[in-house]
């Protein structure tokens, strides 16, 4: 079969694709799990996830390659961060296995749907985690929904690989010091979606995030990590109990290193000291890496590299990426899984 879909133009929106996921835990177990054709989830309006946000989800993508292959891109990680958001929100985990199965299972029955090599889109893929069940008091649930759901998508940041200008959000925190910062939960993002919607209504492609402490270092932007290239060539990231653990973050850390030969270092980085880089990225599975042109902080204005122009380690660090993710670059081991 083939599909009617312009996939060069694709953003990223929701699409009910034939088939998802779906899997109960009751009783201290998981179910088997199987996927349906049905894409409204059924269950209770007392659930804890609607009211107390005791829900995680994740996001990965599965790639074409040149050979009409489909691959993963280290979903092992993908399935021990929502273990890790499981623990924090007194959720049970599902195990690596089961994860890992369950998004297969919804690629190969999506196939079709997976864009072809070349066309710069991938099929992203949505886990979910959440509470359910007849529980009204504060308490966790007894009863969860493991889904995982897909629908191809573009660039998340529009333009894809092109500088955009950031705002640093001095009026929002998107989590506490010591709070879900570093888990991917809805509550982060429902805390970010006021500074989302002033930062795109003043023009800017999202808002980069303080530590909630101090407000002096940078923590993220809305849904990627933040990196920067300092003008004597070496890569940092921060460091911070509050920033989700972006793959995409860990895999240009190792690749800054084991690929480009640079330093690479993990740390905090000061507003203040934002000139010492040459250049700066933001990186997630949605966004890839989007080229940080500008950085407004109230009067100040710090300009990068460039505002038309992909800063070169930049563009490096996006080839070597993108070139693995699609195959057509080898993967340090482990990284990929082949769909079949
Ligand atoms: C998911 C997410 C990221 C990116 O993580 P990846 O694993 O690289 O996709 C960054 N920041 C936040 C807040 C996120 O939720």
């Amino acid at each position: 079969m083939t599909v009617d879909i312009d996939w060069e133009n694709l953003g990223f929106e929701y699409q009910n694709l034939p088939f998802r996921y779906l899997s109960y835990y009751k009783d201290g177990k998981w179910d088997e799990g199987k996927l349906t054709g049905d894409n409204q989830l059924h269950f209770s309006e007392s659930s804890p996830a609607l009211h107390y946000g005791q829900q995680g989800f994740e996001g990965l993508k599965a790639y074409r390659t040149k050979t009409g292959e489909i691959q993963l891109f280290r979903p092992d990680m993908n399935a021990k961060r929502l273990q890790k958001t499981a623990h924090k929100l007194c959720m049970p985990e599902v195990p690596t296995e089961k994860f890992i199965d369950a998004v297969m299972q919804v690629v190969k029955a999506n196939a079709d749907y997976v864009p072809p090599y070349g066309t710069g889109a991938t099929l992203y893929i949505r886990p979910l985690l959440i509470g359910i069940g007849d529980v009204i008091g504060v308490r966790p649930a007894t009863e969860y929904i493991f889904t995982v759901f897909a629908m191809p998508v573009g660039a998340y940041f529009k333009g894809g690989l092109v500088p955009s200008k950031f705002v640093i959000s001095r009026d929002y925190d998107r989590a506490a010091p010591l709070g879900t910062g570093g888990s991917k939960v809805g509550g982060n993002y429902a805390a970010s979606l006021q500074a989302e919607i002033e930062a795109k209504n003043a023009g800017y492609a999202d808002a980069i995030y303080l530590d909630p402490a101090t407000h002096t270092k940078i923590e993220e932007v809305g849904a990627a990590n933040f990196f920067g290239i300092t003008k004597e060539g070496e890569f940092v990231t921060p460091l911070s109990p509050s920033i989700l653990p972006s793959i995409t973050k860990y895999s240009l850390l190792y690749l800054a290193q084991h690929r480009l030969g640079l330093k690479a270092t993990e740390k905090e980085v000061y507003v203040k000291d934002l000139d010492q880089f040459a250049e700066v990225g933001a990186c997630g599975t949605a966004a890839i890496i989007t080229p940080v042109a500008s950085i407004d902080d109230g009067k100040t204005h710090h300009v990068f590299y460039s505002e038309t122009e992909v800063a070169p380690t930049i563009r490096r660090l996006y080839d070597e990426l993108v070139g693995i993710q699609f195959g057509d670059v080898k993967a340090p081991e482990g990284w990929i899984y082949k769909v079949q």
